[in-house]
């Protein structure tokens, strides 16, 4: 079954406002195993939203728009349907007097615009919006479905879970869709794409890769007719990826993030954790923050901008004076202070050179990052030439997925990351 996704709102196309119906809508199809053809924007036109909603109920099985069932002039989704279907739109006296009700309820009179919300075509059944006033339209003719949705997200969301989705879902019963993360750290997105060439070519499973702020991820996704045969076809692939790229390059799957893995690793070793950054600016603590219950293993951060500040929070100024700020001594000598200032476990460290995008000559992004636990120090070095805001979250990752190793005693891995 075949799906087509059409977002409604001259706004969409001025870019006042981000099209998050439809990536909704897609993920929820994609779920269910409907294959989403085409996602199209248009604006409140009614000539060109006739033209968009005829083309795509003619070439697709299931339609699903989103916005313009409002009571203006320029909300013009059932107009249009009703033109492409060539039908007429009658007032229902069941769905007035629940309108007609609704606003009762709130305290004011029913505007005279409003009781275009209260119509059907024969072709179409309403659905109940529970969050507003606008009923959606579930319209089929000739075999295939144009559903019509509210924009608003907050009333587009419950009428999809409640309704819509168990409907379409009805219709395409015997598909299944799993899907399996593994998410990487340390190889080059091509790297990976050379490594595991011959699996890109599979049909089902199909391997997709990714490149996110945390590394690069591989996505299988396989359709069957159960989720137990749909595992059955991802369980080999997931093997052979892990045997081709190695495990150590695998820090996580699915809904793992560096964060949520560093987090309840330190929690389920009973340990707290000092930190002390530089020009991550904060970020590492606050990507340890996102973590629920992380005051339980979060004691405090430093963030130490300026190197000769260093000192003044316990970072011993020979090796400063010797090595330089930004080095893995120094790294070693933050985190062993971070854990001393905050009296924890555990202390991790960073400190690093920013890119400086404007000089090709100049040096790239490297950071340090130092760990401390007893009197055990590491450290490890990345090397990551990208723009400011990705390298300080590179270096963040780094961090946590070093952390993650480090508490595992395993080596760090240091990194000289090409993209
Ligand atoms: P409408 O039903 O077209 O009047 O849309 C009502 C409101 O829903 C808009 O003002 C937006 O706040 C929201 N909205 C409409 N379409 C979308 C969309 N595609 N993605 C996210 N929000 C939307
Ligand atoms: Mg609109």
């Amino acid at each position: 079954m075949n799906a087509e996704i059409i977002s409604i709102g001259t706004e969409l196309l001025m870019g006042e406002l981000v099209d998050t119906n439809s990536s909704f809508l897609a993920s929820e199809l994609a779920k269910i195993g409907v294959e989403v053809r085409w996602v199209t924007k248009v604006g409140d036109d009614p000539k060109l939203l006739r033209e968009v909603i005829e083309r795509a109920w003619k070439r697709s099985d299931i339609t699903l728009t989103s916005g313009g069932l409002g009571p203006t002039s320029d909300d013009l989704t059932r107009e249009s349907i009703a033109a492409a279907f060539g039908e007429e739109m009658a007032v229902q006296d069941d769905l007035l007097e629940h309108l007609k009700g609704l606003f009762v309820n709130r305290g004011f009179p029913m505007p005279e615009t409003n009781i275009k919300q209260a119509t059907l075509i024969p072709s179409a059944q309403t659905v109940p919006n529970d969050h507003g006033t606008a009923p959606g339209w579930w319209a089929e003719k000739d075999g295939h479905v144009i559903v019509a949705m509210p924009g608003p997200p907050r009333e587009i969301l419950p009428m999809w879970t409640s309704t819509i989705g168990p409907k379409i879902k009805a219709r395409n019963p015997d598909v299944a869709i799993v899907t399996r993360n593994l998410k990487t750290f340390g190889i080059s997105e091509g790297g990976l794409d050379e490594m595991l060439s011959p699996l890109f070519q599979s049909k089902n499973p199909y391997l997709g890769i990714y490149s996110k702020q945390d590394g690069i991820h591989l996505r299988a996704i396989a359709t069957a007719p159960t989720d137990a045969e749909a595992w059955e076809l991802i369980r080999p692939m997931e093997t052979e990826i892990r045997r081709v790229i190695g495990e150590d390059v695998v820090w996580g799957t699915d809904d793992d993030t560096p964060e949520s893995l560093a987090a309840s690793l330190l929690q389920a070793k009973g340990f707290t954790l000092g930190i002390m950054e530089s020009f991550t600016g904060g970020l590492l603590a606050s990507n340890l923050a996102d973590v629920e219950g992380s005051r339980h293993f979060l004691k405090g951060s430093a963030v130490v901008y300026r190197d000769d500040l260093l000192e003044g929070h316990g970072v011993d100024p020979k090796l400063i004076e010797e090595y330089g700020p930004i080095n893995a001594h120094v790294a070693e000598d933050m985190a062993r202070a971070a854990r001393k200032l905050f009296d924890a476990d555990v202390g991790l460290a960073i400190t690093g050179l920013v890119a400086d995008p404007t000089d090709a000559s100049g040096p790239v992004g490297t950071s340090h990052i130092g760990f401390a636990i007893g009197d055990s120090v590491s450290s490890t070095s990345g090397h990551y030439p990208t723009s400011r805001l990705r390298l300080r979250s590179r270096a963040s990752t780094h961090a946590l997925l070093g952390l993650v190793r480090f508490l595992n005693g395993l080596p760090p891995q240091s990194l000289s990351m090409r993209r």
